[in-house]
């Protein structure tokens, strides 16, 4: 990997690239404290072998041959990847189709299976505006062509989702569907700011409503004097401009204005706000907060319970946006470093990574394997697999990782790497080699790598065979992502090759601050014109992550200086 960026970087950052999924995981670790590179791993297994078992399933279930097309009615939960359902994620990776809305945890779309149709049919927000019949029809014309579709709504497909009547549309043309509930997020965001929606003694109905329509209106559908007198917690998903005009409904309708209330938005999210008030306060409290959409508004007295019950800290990166630019498969553990931290993160992967058809030469002729990145680690044992061979395959030779996170990836098959370098660059690698005897060198890397690792083992009279396992081909960026990418607080760069394919599609926002992972691809970055504002003391994502922690702090202290 590294070895792939380096050559595409020129640059030794090579880690960057190559360390990218390895140091992803280990920076999991710190957090999570557990011992497995799960975020990387688990990515770089379902890319691996994604297609093939989703082929297989799907094969299994249709009996191999002709099969129908259905669709799956997902709900995608309110924000918090964690809160994906398992039937969630598992249809996800098998969906050949997957229609999307905006409200979805950005992550889950990472699982889905390479190759797999990713349409964005969003009906608000930033990002192009799809029309219903639009969604409906290419949801019946990739199911009748034998798709299994997705359709991912945030929340609850059938709370506010227009899911019910995307289900008759389908019914009536007889296309089979499943439905999969979500968490909805007027009971996850209340749970998220600390208020249980029922509560003994306080509230024992709840009633979800929708308040997207202007309540003055006249043909507004809510009943407000049956609201007003509805004995319960009021659960409102709107939008925030609503607020207004919605309390002063409910108090002209009798509900008492010093019944507790509260607003949460993007609940669930890093960035999640809650505003408590009263139903006479809420909102101007909603408004002096700069709250923002989207949100819910609890009315009823279990919304007090919020001052006592809340149970999130803020990180440190909490209200900070933070854009990561790395292919996907490798962006998940960074991403969700990030977001432990509270940040608020913006995927705009600029590559993907491919896997190659080139063909694995047997191992067993060398007596020094060199795996220079994560990805091909995973790369390598798929291929291993599909030729029904495993760990034991490496056991002739020594085996050698450009850095930490190959390393964890190989441990994770059950290899402990016989070298890593110190310097998680070729030229670290071929240091560390310096002692070993070795006559024959299998190099499993990327395409585009340079050629420095394999010409040196050359000089020193080894016979040295490369495999490129997979390569990284450019991704055009999905349109919903570019308005909230200009306004990101940071925008991290983690090899030279995720500047270059990056800057191909977008550019940096005016206020966006830019962040490094070492010195070769700030010098990138230099080509292009573009000043990097934080560089990372440790080329790898742990000294990423540190480097934005204390520049953030420090402007943070900057703006308590000047105020
Ligand atoms: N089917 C979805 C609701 C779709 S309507 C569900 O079951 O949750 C969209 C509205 O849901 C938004 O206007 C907002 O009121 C609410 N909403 C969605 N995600 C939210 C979140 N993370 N935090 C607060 N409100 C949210």
């Amino acid at each position: 990997m590294s070895d792939d960026r380096e050559s595409v970087g020129g640059g030794g950052e090579s880690v960057s690239g190559g360390e990218a999924v390895g140091a992803g995981a280990g920076a999991g670790e710190a957090v999570s404290g557990s011992g497995e590179p799960l975020g990387g791993e688990a990515v770089g297994a379902r890319e691996a072998v994604g297609a093939r078992e989703a082929v297989g399933a799907r094969e299994a279930v249709s009996g191999g041959g002709e099969s129908p097309g259905r669709v799956a009615f997902v709900g995608a939960g309110p924000g918090d990847p964690g809160l994906l359902t398992a039937r969630a994620i598992e249809l996800i990776a098998l969906a050949d189709v997957i229609l999307y809305d905006r409200l979805i945890p950005v992550e889950a779309l990472a699982g889905a299976r390479p190759g797999a149709e990713l349409r964005y049919v969003g009906k608000q927000g930033g990002g192009p505006f799809v029309p219903q019949e639009e969604t409906e029809a290419l949801m019946l014309e990739r199911a009748r062509a034998g798709a299994l579709v997705v359709r991912l709504k945030g929340g609850d497909p059938f709370v506010f989702g227009r899911g019910g009547e995307e289900a008759l549309a389908l019914r009536a043309a007889g296309i089979p569907f499943e439905v999969v509930p979500g968490i909805t997020a007027g009971i996850a965001a209340a749970a998220y700011a600390g208020i249980p929606v029922t509560h003994r003694g306080l509230a024992s109905a709840v009633a979800l409503i929708t308040a997207h329509e202007d309540p003055d209106k006249p043909e507004s559908a809510i009943d407000w004097g049956a609201l007003a007198a509805f004995p319960g917690t009021l659960v409102f998903y709107m939008g925030v401009r609503t607020l207004p005009a919605l309390s002063a409904r409910l108090i002209d309708a009798g509900r008492p204005g010093a019944q507790a209330a509260a607003v949460v938005s993007n609940g669930t999210l890093p960035e999640q706000q809650t505003v408590l008030g009263t139903l006479a306060t809420i909102a101007a409290d909603a408004a002096a907060a700069g709250i923002g959409a989207p949100a819910i508004t609890v009315i009823g007295d279990v919304a007090a319970l919020g001052s006592d019950l809340a149970w999130r800290a803020p990180g440190p990166l909490a209200g900070v946006s933070v854009a990561v630019t790395r292919a996907r498969a490798q962006a998940s553990s960074l991403s969700a470093r990030l977001r432990a931290l509270g940040a608020r993160v913006i995927e705009a992967p600029a590559i993907r990574i491919v896997p190659t058809d080139a063909e694995l030469p047997p191992l067993d002729r060398f007596d020094l394997i060199c795996l220079t990145s994560a990805n091909g680690v995973e790369l390598l044992f798929a291929r291993l697999r599909a030729r029904r061979e495993d760990a034991r395959a490496l056991a002739g030779a020594r085996v050698a990782a450009i850095g930490p996170g190959t390393a964890r990836a190989l441990a994770a098959h059950g290899v402990i790497a016989d070298v890593v370098p110190e310097r998680f660059v070729a030229e670290g690698l071929i240091d560390a080699l310096t002692a070993l005897e070795f006559s024959s060198v299998l190099i499993a890397r990327a395409a585009e790598a340079r050629d420095v690792l394999p010409d040196a083992l050359r000089e020193r009279g080894a016979s040295v065979e490369i495999v490129s396992l997979y390569e990284t081909v450019v991704e055009p960026l999905d349109p919903g992502v570019l308005g909230p990418l200009a306004q990101a607080d940071y925008l991290t760069f983690t090899s030279s090759s995720t500047v270059r394919n990056f800057l191909g599609s977008a550019s940096p926002g005016p206020n966006t601050r830019i962040v490094s992972i070492g010195p070769i691809t700030s010098g990138t970055l230099h080509e292009h014109g573009l000043a990097v504002d934080v560089e990372a003391a440790s080329h790898d994502i742990d000294g990423l992550l540190e480097a934005i922690v204390a520049d953030r702090a420090d402007r943070a202290a900057g703006d308590r200086a000047l105020s």
